[in-house]
């Protein structure tokens, strides 16, 4: 069993403090050992990242992009290298780790055009011989806290940008599968990037208030689940800090009468139970309009979900891996306890599964419920498992009268061939992304990602244009050149043409 260290100032340093286990989920077993940061080490990455920060401030927006090419080039040479540490403490599948991977390096592709998007805007003459500028600025240091469930593809929604926007970064991921990360910022190390301008320390809640109550740093960006994005937001906010925290979710689909139902059932097994349901995009309810609707999906769903091939994730060929921790597990199978004491009918029971040779392993089958109604709780909260919930209604409209009264409003979709009804879809769902025939709408690297209601707090949302906000502050600079011979006089009435 080994010893995972920090990063800080370039350098992989041990901690004498705290830690904690790291499991591989398929075999039950700890594998490593984690540090939790205390106070101090927090401070020193704080204290490596302002001295880091005026240099790496004033480094050409293209040198800054150029270290992010070399970064990509090193992240496809490893993929297989990461792939496996993800999936040996993640659980996920192979090609799921090397998915979220891939997601990941587009937002190293978009950080790499840093000159084009950090260019300003400029206006000649909008006054006698005045012109004017509006310059992007970065912040000095920020910081990013992680989850466990994409530990390659969300900090990498976060550092890049952040980075190439001129500000130094110290990154929190989540303690239960550390390795991916600390990897990938090893090879961002390797691309060339000066030491202190990105240091990775593991730990827990400690670790954040540390954070959250240090004055060097300017803004948080947070991705996990809602209590701890609301206490987050809450508690940097009143210290004046910027903050973007996005938080849980529960997924609706909608298939209407109309639907191409066999590619709404292969598209809503991907999205339902793919990583484990592990995913804060993953659907997990689907909403029939129509008995006739739910009667088909049902029919055509039991048979596939009890085929789904599942083992440890590093093997090739699953569709599911296990859930991240025996706790984790046991949180679900209470769920799947509640939906049945509260009613909804249980068409497949995903509880009880051993696979051959992981006996001691965090797995758990698919499972499947129809007749689930809103006041239950298998409706009302997150599950994060490999569990789908079927609810009926009426019309299109009590669909998304249903999905606009959820207290989330992360992801959602459609599907349909009735382009009226897609549209209408689209403008009136109270949700921040939404797809049309597609299972999980995650916005591409040069869009950006964030929910609505209590799945984000903040405004902005993450990556992409809105992360080059975040990540920077506007300076407007209004610059005069008189004439030599010319003599402005005074002028006491308020500027204006
Ligand atoms: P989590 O909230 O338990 O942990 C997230 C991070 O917060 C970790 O780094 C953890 O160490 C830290 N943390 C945990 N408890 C804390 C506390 N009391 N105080 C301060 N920090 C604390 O989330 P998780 O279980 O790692 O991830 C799953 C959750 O993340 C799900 O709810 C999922 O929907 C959500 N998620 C959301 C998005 C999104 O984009 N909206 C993306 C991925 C995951």
């Amino acid at each position: 069993m080994s010893l995972i260290q920090h990063l800080i100032n370039g350098e992989l340093v041990n901690d004498s403090g705290r830690s904690a286990d790291v499991y591989n989920p398929s075999t039950g077993q700890v594998i490593h050992q984690v540090p939790l940061a205390s106070r101090e080490t927090i401070q020193q990455a704080i204290d490596a990242a302002k001295a880091a920060f005026p240099a790496w401030r004033n480094t050409p927006a293209a040198k800054r992009a150029q270290v992010m090419f070399r970064f990509k080039q090193l992240l496809e040479q490893n993929e297989a290298r990461i792939s496996q540490l993800i999936s040996e403490e993640h659980g996920k599948t192979l090609e799921d780790a090397a998915g979220e991977l891939k997601r990941g390096i587009e937002n190293v592709e978009y950080a790499c055009s840093a000159p084009e998007i950090l260019k300003g805007e400029y206006s000649r003459n909008v006054g006698p011989n005045i012109d004017a500028w509006s310059d992007f600025q970065p912040l000095g240091v920020v910081a990013g806290i992680t989850p466990f469930n994409f530990p390659a593809m969300v900090p990498l929604w976060m550092y890049p940008l952040a980075i190439v926007c001129g500000n130094c970064f110290i990154l929190k991921p989540s303690e239960r599968d550390p390795s991916s990360t600390l990897l990938i910022a090893q090879l961002l190390q390797e691309a060339g990037l000066p030491k202190g301008v990105l240091s990775v320390v593991h730990g827990d809640k400690g670790a954040v208030d540390a954070l959250i109550e240090a004055p060097e740093v300017k803004a948080l960006s947070f991705v996990g689940s809602t209590p701890i994005a609301e206490y987050i937001y809450s508690e940097a906010t009143k210290r004046g800090k910027r903050v973007q925290a996005l938080g849980g979710a529960k997924n609706h689909a909608v298939l209407m009468p109309d639907a191409d139902l066999d590619n709404a059932v292969s598209a809503l097994m991907g999205a339902a139970y793919g990583s484990c349901g592990e995913r804060c995009m993953a659907i997990s309810v689907a909403v029939c309009v129509g008995d006739q609707v739910a009667d088909a999906l049902i029919a055509k769903l039991v048979p596939q979900v009890k085929a789904l091939k599942i083992g440890a994730g590093t093997s090739c060929g699953l569709d599911m891996g296990p859930l991240v921790t025996g706790q984790a597990r046991d949180k679900v199978s209470g769920y799947i306890e509640d939906g049945v004491s509260s009613g909804a009918k249980l068409v497949v029971d995903g509880r009880g599964l051993s696979v051959a040779g992981h006996e001691e392993g965090f797995f758990l089958g698919g499972s499947l419920f129809d007749r689930v109604t809103p006041e239950m709780r298998i409706y009302k909260e997150e599950i994060f498992g490999p569990v789908l919930c079927v609810v009926r209604v009426n019309s299109l409209e009590a669909a998304m009268q249903l999905i606009n009264d959820h207290e989330y409003g992360n992801g959602t979709c459609i599907f349909t061939r009735d382009g009226e009804a897609a549209r209408l879809f689209c403008d009136e769902i109270e949700v921040g992304m939404v797809g049309v025939n597609v299972p999980l709408p995650v916005p591409v690297a040069y869009h950006s990602f964030g929910g609505w209601k209590r799945s984000l707090f903040g405004d902005l949302h993450a990556y992409g244009p809105d992360g080059v906000r975040f990540y920077t502050r506007r300076k407007a600079i209004t610059q005069r050149w008189p004439q030599r011979a010319s003599h402005e006089a005074s002028q006491f009435a308020f500027p204006s043409l």
